[in-house]
């Protein structure tokens, strides 16, 4: 089944994904109602635990009760309503602009800092990229463009191949970023169209996945990402530490050695974004340190993420020591 296939093909109620797993529906931790509506791939379901609601993967993108708390968090934690230079464009760092190339996931994770960002008035149109390559080209400042979403994968590759080959024309550019979890839960995205358009690009294009648990990375997949790698694909995970998913040394430990075997690097272990709505998943501060410093003795240095923490207006990641 192709990508596009597999994408239409995902379960989007719970009752259908809960009778696949063979899990009870009345469990009284489900909610049912809420409007951050549940997107799961069949991929990414096959790799969760059969008769278990305690799956680290299932636990990323069931809706539970503790959703519906209004205490604590805020809808916009990185205040990137700040950021926002036109439409579906926004400068948080310097050199680089990071685009909602689209607003769509194949997933919906209930965590996500972006689940209450208003991607209907960042649709990106053709306009809206002519506008993206013209503030690109004027600003030599600007060396580094991140594809963002919502999932830019989530475009056709056609259209990818034009964006690419646009961003190549400017000649100060020296990295193309795309941010994805969608190879990760729907792996047939890794055609070898786009393997193609990666390897023609003459700026270095460097792909970000989300990878939180190590469960995510079942053996067909590291042996695809490590095939990519070997004809020069650059990848790197960041992580978000989530109670109940991924917060103890011995899963932090499999997660980044797994990625390892799948040829990806270690980048950033992420402090949960207090978004509302989300609050169960956060691991306070203190914890993450115990874990991090934890994780620094079995280790070697080359597979340790930061531990990383966005703050608005802070000019980089700040470092959680
Ligand atoms: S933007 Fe990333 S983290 Fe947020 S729902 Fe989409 S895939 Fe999940």
């Amino acid at each position: 089944m192709s990508w596009q296939q597999e994408l239409q093909n995902i379960f989007k109620t719970i009752p259908e994904l809960l009778a696949y797993l063979e899990i009870s529906q009345d469990h009284p931790s489900i909610f049912y109602d809420s409007s951050f509506p549940i997107k799961v791939p069949r991929s990414f379901a096959n790799r969760m635990l059969k008769g278990n609601i305690d799956c680290p993967l299932l636990k990323q993108v069931l809706p539970v009760q503790s959703e519906l708390s209004e205490e604590g968090g805020v809808y916009d934690p990185l205040m990137e309503d700040e950021f926002i230079e036109d439409r579906g464009i926004l400068q948080k760092f310097q050199h680089r602009l990071l685009v909602i190339a689209s607003g769509h996931c194949a997933i919906h994770c209930r965590y996500c800092f972006r689940r209450h960002f208003p991607y209907d008035e960042h649709r990106f149109s053709t306009k809206d990229w002519t506008i993206l390559f013209e503030r690109l080209k004027a600003d030599r400042s600007l060396n580094e463009v991140i594809l963002s979403g919502g999932d830019p994968l989530t475009l056709p590759d056609n259209r990818l191949e034009t964006i690419i080959h646009q961003l190549n024309t400017i000649d100060h550019l020296e990295i193309i970023r795309i941010h994805s979890r969608l190879p990760i839960v729907i792996p047939s995205r890794l055609t070898s169209e786009l393997q193609s358009i990666i390897r023609k690009s003459k700026i270095p294009v460097v792909i970000v996945f989300h990878i939180n648990h190590p469960q995510e990375l079942d053996a067909s997949l590291i042996k695809t990402l490590k095939d990519w790698q070997q004809v020069g694909c650059v990848f790197f995970n960041q992580a978000v530490l989530l109670k109940g998913v991924n917060d103890t040394v011995t899963v932090q430990e499999n997660l980044w050695r797994t990625c390892f075997k799948a040829g990806i690097q270690a980048y950033y272990l992420h402090q949960f974004d207090d978004v509302k709505n989300a609050q169960h998943f956060k691991v306070n501060k203190d914890q993450g340190l115990e874990i991090i410093t934890e994780l620094r003795k079995r280790l070697p240095g080359f597979m340790m993420p930061s531990y990383v923490q966005e703050i608005p207006f802070a000019g980089s990641k700040v470092p959680i020591v």
